[in-house]
């Protein structure tokens, strides 16, 4: 497996050339960072979209229980990671109730 290089002031990304789109990672995502967006390209036609980095809170249940090894987390001594906060929780749950879809896409 290719080790992807971290990048800089980043708490979470994806190696899309990876990813399946199956979900499992926005399922499990307490702070609502990830959801899916229409990928017409890819398999699932979906792709996992990071679409609140400010809201990390560096658990690492992504890249702990993605399949693929498609998503990584930034080391705890690399980043500042967020607080969960209600707001976070409350997108979270509006993300799993849109089918893991992007709000308002
Ligand atoms: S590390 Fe935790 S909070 Fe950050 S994207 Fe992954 S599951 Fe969500
Ligand atoms: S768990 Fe992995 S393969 Fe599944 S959607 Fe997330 S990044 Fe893609």
């Amino acid at each position: 497996m290719a080790i992807m290089e971290a990048p800089a002031n980043t708490p979470v990304w994806v190696n899309e050339s990876r990813c399946k789109a199956c979900d499992v990672c926005v399922s499990v995502c307490p702070a609502g960072v990830l959801a899916m967006r229409p990928e017409p390209k890819s398999t699932l036609g979906a792709m996992v979209q990071i679409v609140a980095s400010e809201s990390c809170i560096g658990c690492n249940d992504c890249e702990l229980s993605c399949p693929d090894f498609a998503i990584y987390v930034a080391d705890k001594k690399e980043f500042k990671f967020a607080k969960l906060t209600d707001e976070s929780k409350a997108r979270s749950e509006a993300i799993k109730k849109n089918n893991y879809r992007v709000l308002g896409a």
